[in-house]
């Protein structure tokens, strides 16, 4: 179990920077995701945790202990990557056990510890990496931190080669863990679905910043910036400017595609039907209006639309998002 703390920490590489002021505590426990665009400095922040990358400048606290210099052993954290980083001539049971044969710890012990954390993997042990599926792998990779009995687990990316039918399964098996075990867990994704699925708080990243840190509905109901409002939920929120944003006194304003709907009268805003997609239990609509630009609504349940159909499109006033100049949030 471990508390992470960093103070004002930057990060670059040679002249060039890549994280700005980092500011962030990250509570016993606590499911924290790291989310953001590709580049924004993501694993670079995991990797100065984890003791795979200097910090540049200021603080890393784990455990209220400054651990800057403390090598990644010595910080006892476990981290799990995007490609599985298994020994390809070493069977299931022995790459889990490989970690803690080199700590010394006595063999009966070791066999205990790597029967307990199956994971559904029992069937497999005998089999090496490359006789497993892409999810038996990460399955394997996940299984080998457990057994180390970490106290921070740190995780980067580690469901982005799996398909999608399995990336939703592996996001239960993470959520179902980390109740199990209540370790710190820090998860690294561009994945906005996984950070508001699997996360307790998210920490959304832009440019080597921070845009915002909460829980997965402050974020979602109260974006901190543009950037925010755009990056999470989908499909993305709706931006108007011009004349309608300046009769709400923004440079901007976001609308979530759930929050306009049909008026059936002559009040909102007009216009026709570019594309229909029918989820089934949803249909979203994309529609162009000579005064609002284009917009995506987002409807419960089966409707039918035909292209160049024309609408009515109402918002829902209380869920209007406004923006300044800079994208920052304006006080509702
Ligand atoms: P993310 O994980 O969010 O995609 P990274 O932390 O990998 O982002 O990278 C952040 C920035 O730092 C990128 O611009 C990347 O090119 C740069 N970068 C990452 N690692 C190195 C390195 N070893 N040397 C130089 N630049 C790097
Ligand atoms: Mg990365």
């Amino acid at each position: 179990m471990a508390t992470v703390e960093l103070r004002n920490v930057s990060k670059s590489y040679g002249s060039v920077p890549v994280l700005d002021t980092i500011n962030l505590t990250v509570a016993d426990g606590e499911f924290t995701v790291f989310v953001g665009p590709s580049g924004c400095g993501k694993s670079t922040l995991l990797r100065m945790i984890a003791g795979l990358a200097d910090i540049t400048e200021g603080d890393l606290l784990i455990d209220g202990i400054r651990s800057n210099d403390l090598t990644p052993k010595q910080r006892n954290v476990a981290m799990v990557f995007q490609s599985y980083a298994l020994y390809p001539q070493m069977n299931v049971r022995e790459n889990m056990a490989f970690g803690l044969t080199i700590s010394g710890l006595p063999r009966p012990q070791i066999a205990q510890r790597v029967d307990a954390q199956m994971l559904g993997l029992k069937e497999l042990f005998d089999r090496r990496p490359g006789e497993l599926s892409g999810g038996q792998r990460q399955r394997v990779a996940i299984g080998r931190a457990i057994v180390r009995e970490p106290r921070l687990f740190l995780l980067d990316e580690p469901l982005s080669n799996l398909d999608a039918s399995l990336r939703s399964q592996m996001r239960v098996e993470l959520s179902d863990l980390h109740r199990r075990l209540r370790t710190t867990m820090i998860y690294v994704t561009h994945d906005q679905i996984e950070a508001m699925t699997l996360a307790s708080r998210i920490v959304v990243l832009s440019h080597g910043r921070i845009e915002q840190i909460g829980t997965p509905m402050e974020i979602y109901n109260k974006p901190a910036s543009r950037f925010v409002g755009e990056f999470i939920g989908s499909p993305k929120m709706n931006f108007i400017s011009g004349e309608i944003a300046s009769q709400f006194d923004a440079e901007s304003v976001g609308i979530r595609p759930e929050h306009l709907s049909l008026a059936d009268t002559s009040s909102g805003w007009l216009a026709s039907v570019t594309l229909v997609e029918r989820l089934g239990s949803d249909t979203v609509v994309y529609a162009r209006s000579p005064v609002a630009g284009n917009l995506t609504v987002r409807l419960g349940g089966q409707h039918d639309f035909e292209f160049g159909q024309e609408l009515r499109l109402s918002v829902d006033r209380r869920h209007l998002h406004r923006f300044g100049r800079d994208g920052g949030r304006l006080a509702a």
